[in-house]
């Protein structure tokens, strides 16, 4: 079913509140006269005590004026005053009524002394209708509807006027006023009379009046006091008031001229045909005016009452046809009025009804939010507003009577969910959810539903506010701060760059939070030499990228090409490109990843490397990815080469730092190698002089002996002189490139220096062994047989008193590397000693043989090829093993020597 302003039910659910609005409205009248009750009501004006008294004055000298024969009051008026007045301000009224008929009791031809008495009936008869009306039975004092009416005619008028005058007469005829056969005649004529004038005056009154005496303050009544307006509504038309004035007119006459008693049925008909069109005001106003004008005119223009004689019969008829019409007329009136005011009620219920309809269709479908309408038990659509048809694209015939799931809007399962909260709690409140439009766009959406009733069905009113534009923007938003954030952190990063690998891994891992991909690295280019090496990767499959640096054609020659234009390069699928390596091929057939985003790294206008970003296919990179890559990649090329600057400083630093400490090295070698030089070479001068002062003398002796060995003497310092400058000369030279470096076997080479020395060696009758594993080095021939042959001569000299010396010159491996060794099984040494010995000029034993040069000597023959040497010795006594190493060639002669050759 559609919903249509014509259609819409008041029994339809979105209307429920209203309607229970408005009809409690309707009951409403009873609570408020209870909570009236409870507020303190207002004070009623001072002069509400005295006016009864002169009110009920006016009405005696009225009374008493319309007295006629037989000389009985036809209609005693204080008594229907007084009626209106205990209504209006309560019990205080019996006062002035009471005081007025006592004091005025002797007009009536009652003797004085008993005013008291007389005074008493009437004030019971108001005090009675006071009582049982308003107090007992909480009627309203304006009788607003038809079962008020027909207390007030029992209770309020009959009942009281009954009781009161039958005390009347009693007393009456106690007193002595009347006989006992009069009394019921005098009843009934004081009775009619009673009713007579309360229907005639106070119930026009109470029911034209109370309204505004209440609103003016000067009088109180439970209550909100709701009354017709003198015509009904569709009554008021100029027609009518020209019929109820011709009425009026014509009763005026007819009293005149007829007697009411003869024609009271015509009256009656008038009074009903006004009762039943105008309802209980013009009813009752038409009938006091009756009343009145049959009471009045008579005496006015006759001088005498309508009835021809004025028995109490006569009185009784006049009575009655009064009270007939009004009581007739007011409860016609009343009934019709009852009815008016139901009719203009259910008018008024169903205007705001039919109001509220429209206003619901017209919001329902104006809203610019999606509405939606659902029956809750099987999630089919019932109604659906324009905005939700644009916003997920279908026609209205599309919809009604199929479910959200049915159209493929969203699954079973994601339905479940709101739905059980909404049967949970009666409604859902911004529930977040994706649905589907009819192209199959997922859109972003906000629901809230109600739950409701339709037409006794349980239904879903919902409302559907699309979010995703909002989402995009917050998202983006998102992202560009992220992006923004990141851009700074590698701006940090630029400032306090160190390690180019970290840098990068930290720009990866950012990089891969604002664009979400399973791989990507950071490869540096070298474009002189066309390779590409991978600084970095950051991704969750583990793949092996290649550690050594890659030529161009091997990462691609088109992606560089591209990348040299300072452009992106985007593959949606690298396996359909015609041109894909081999290592896309591997990282698509180990890691799935064949779709890539390179960017390139640009410092200073030149090509430095590129950012890789890969995902598996199906999930290409887009343009605004690219954007935002490249961003980052002008940052990170940035940081990358400041870092690189920086790493190449630090080397630099360190490489100055070690020519530094070398320098001050060398230079206290220097200093120590002067001093040793001057010192050293002294002695021999210092011999060679005493000698030469010697010779002279024993020359001058002629001591031929002496003069041999003299000559000896100086021959052996000299010899020593020659010897240390040797030395010196030697040391001077390593260091320097003299001979190329080449293939060395050290076999060869052992066996060499041991021919050299071979006499030494036999001397002092040392055995020699060399082990065939030593090993083919590269380096300076030349110098490295120097080292040997000095090892060994230190070897043989430091033998002591070993009785069979050995030497034994092997190789070994030591964590890998391959370690030379010459070993004695002389003197040993001693530990602390360890470092000094290969100090220049450094001996154990100054006395001894040797300059102190040798080891110093070996030492920087080992380091120039970028080797190591140290020594092993269990002690004194024990024999002492010399190690060296001889790294793969590389390192020799790079260094230059800090000597001076001369
Ligand atoms: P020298 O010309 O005195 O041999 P070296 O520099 O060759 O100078 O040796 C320094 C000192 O190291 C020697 O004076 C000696 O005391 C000690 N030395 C060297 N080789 C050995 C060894 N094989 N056994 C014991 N001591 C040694």
């Amino acid at each position: 079913m559609t919903l249509s302003p014509g259609k819409a039910k008041s029994n339809e659910p979105f209307l429920l509140e209203e309607v229970k609005l408005i009809s409690h409205s309707n009951e409403s009248n009873a609570g408020k006269i209870a909570n009236d009750q409870k507020t303190i009501p207002p004070l009623l004006p001072w002069w509400t005590w005295v006016a009864p008294l002169f009110i009920a004055n006016i009405g005696t000298w009225l009374s008493l004026w319309f007295k006629t024969d037989p000389g009985i009051s036809l209609w005693y008026l204080p008594t229907a005053l007084g009626i209106i007045m205990v209504y209006w301000w309560g019990p205080r009224a019996l006062l002035g009524i009471y005081l007025n008929a006592a004091l005025f009791a002797p007009l009536w031809d009652l003797p004085w002394k008993w005013s008291f008495l007389y005074a008493l009936p009437e004030t019971i008869e108001v005090g009675l209708s006071w009582l049982l009306f308003v107090k007992i039975m909480r009627r309203s004092a304006w009788l607003p509807d038809l079962a008020t009416t027909a207390r007030f005619l029992l209770f309020g008028s009959v009942l009281p006027a009954a009781l009161a005058n039958v005390y009347l007469v009693i007393q009456l005829f106690l007193l002595g006023n009347i006989a006992r056969s009069n009394l019921w005649d005098n009843w009934i004529v004081l009775f009619s009379a009673d009713v007579a004038t309360h229907l005639a005056l106070a119930v026009p009154a109470l029911i034209s009046f109370t309204k505004f005496m209440i609103e003016k303050g000067w009088a109180k009544a439970d209550g909100e006091v709701i009354s017709l307006p003198l015509l009904p509504d569709n009554r008021n038309t100029k027609v009518d008031v020209i019929f109820i004035g011709t009425v009026f007119i014509s009763i005026f006459f007819m009293v005149i001229l007829t007697s009411i008693h003869d024609y009271w049925i015509v009256y009656g008909v008038l009074m009903i045909i006004l009762a039943i069109r105008y309802g209980v005001n013009i009813a009752v106003i038409a009938s006091s005016w009756t009343g009145a004008l049959a009471l009045l005119l008579p005496p006015i223009m006759k001088n005498q009452l309508g009835l021809p004689t004025a028995a109490y019969s006569d009185v009784l008829i006049f009575n009655l046809d009064i009270l007939f019409l009004c009581a007739v007329s007011l409860l016609i009136g009343r009934a019709i009025s009852d009815l008016f005011n139901d009719i203009t009620e259910r008018k008024r219920t169903e205007e705001i009804l039919q109001k509220s309809e429209e206003r619901f269709y017209k919001a329902f479908h104006d809203s610019p939010a999606g509405l939606t309408i659902t029956s809750l038990a099987d999630g089919t659509f019932i109604d659906v507003n324009e905005s939700f048809l644009n916003m997920f694209q279908y026609r209205r015939e599309e919809v009604i009577g199929r479910t959200s799931v049915e159209l493929n809007m969203l699954s079973p399962e994601e339905r479940a969910k709101p739905i059980q909260q909404l049967r949970d709690q009666g409604r859902v409140t911004n529930f977040e959810i994706q649905l589907r439009a009819k192209s199959g766009r997922l859109l972003n959406v906000l629901f809230s539903t109600a739950q409701i009733e339709l037409n006794g069905a349980a239904c879903a009113l919902t409302t559907t506010l699309d979010i995703t534009e909002r989402k995009r923007a917050e998202e983006k938003l998102r992202a560009s701060e992220e992006r923004l954030e990141i851009l700074h952190e590698i701006d940090r990063a630029l400032l306090s760059a160190h390690a180019l690998h970290d840098l990068a891994l930290n720009a990866l891992v950012r990089i891969r939070r604002l664009i979400p991909c399973p791989r990507a690295s950071v490869s540096l280019f070298d474009l002189d030499k066309k390779e590409a090496s991978f600084l970095t990767a950051d991704f969750d499959n583990k793949v092996e990228i290649p550690d050594t640096p890659i030529t161009f054609e091997e990462f691609g020659q088109r992606v560089i090409d591209v990348l040299l234009e300072n452009k992106p390069w985007i593959s949606e699928d690298v396996l359909k490109d015609p041109q894909a390596t081999e290592l896309d091929e591997r990282l698509s057939n180990d890691a799935g990843i064949q779709a890539w985003l390179t960017v390139p790294l640009m410092a200073q206008g030149q090509l430095i490397g590129a950012l890789n970003l890969g995902r598996p296919a199906g999930n290409p990179f887009t343009r605004a990815d690219a954007d935002i890559a490249h961003d980052i990649a002008n940052q990170l090329a940035i940081a990358l080469q400041q870092a690189n600057l920086y790493e190449a400083l630090e080397k630099e630093l360190a490489a100055r730092k070690r020519l530094v400490s070398q320098l001050e090295a060398n230079n206290a070698e220097l200093e120590r190698f002067t001093y040793t030089v001057s010192h050293d070479l002294r002695n021999p001068l210092v011999t060679i002089k005493g000698f030469l002062g010697m010779l002279n003398k024993d020359m001058q002796e002629n001591r031929q002996d002496k003069i041999q060995t003299d000559f000896q003497r100086i021959a052996s310092a000299a010899d020593k002189m020659d010897e240390l400058l040797a030395d010196l000369l030697d040391l001077s030279r390593i260091g320097r490139v003299i001979n190329p470096p080449e293939e060395v076997n050290l076999v060869k080479l052992t066996q060499d220096a041991l021919e050299l020395l071979d006499a030494r060696i036999r001397s002092k009758n040392v055995t020699v062994n060399i082990s065939p594993d030593l090993p083919v080095v590269h380096g300076d021939r030349v110098r490295l047989r120097e080292a040997l042959e000095n090892l060994v001569v230190n070897a043989v000299k430091y033998m002591g008193a070993q009785p069979n010396p050995v030497i034994e010159i092997g190789a070994r491996d030591d964590e890998g590397e391959r370690v030379i060794f010459v070993k004695d099984n002389g003197i040993g040494i001693e530990s602390k000693y360890y470092a000094r010995i290969f100090n220049l000029f450094e001996k154990l034993n100054p006395a001894g043989e040797g300059t102190g040069i040798g080891l110093a000597l070996v030492k920087r023959i080992i380091e120039t090829h970028g080797g190591r040497i140290w020594i092993e010795s269990e002690g004194l006594g024990k024999g002492s093993t010399f190690c060296f190493t001889i790294p793969d060639g590389e390192k020799v002669h790079r260094e230059t020597s800090t000597h001076v050759d001369k």
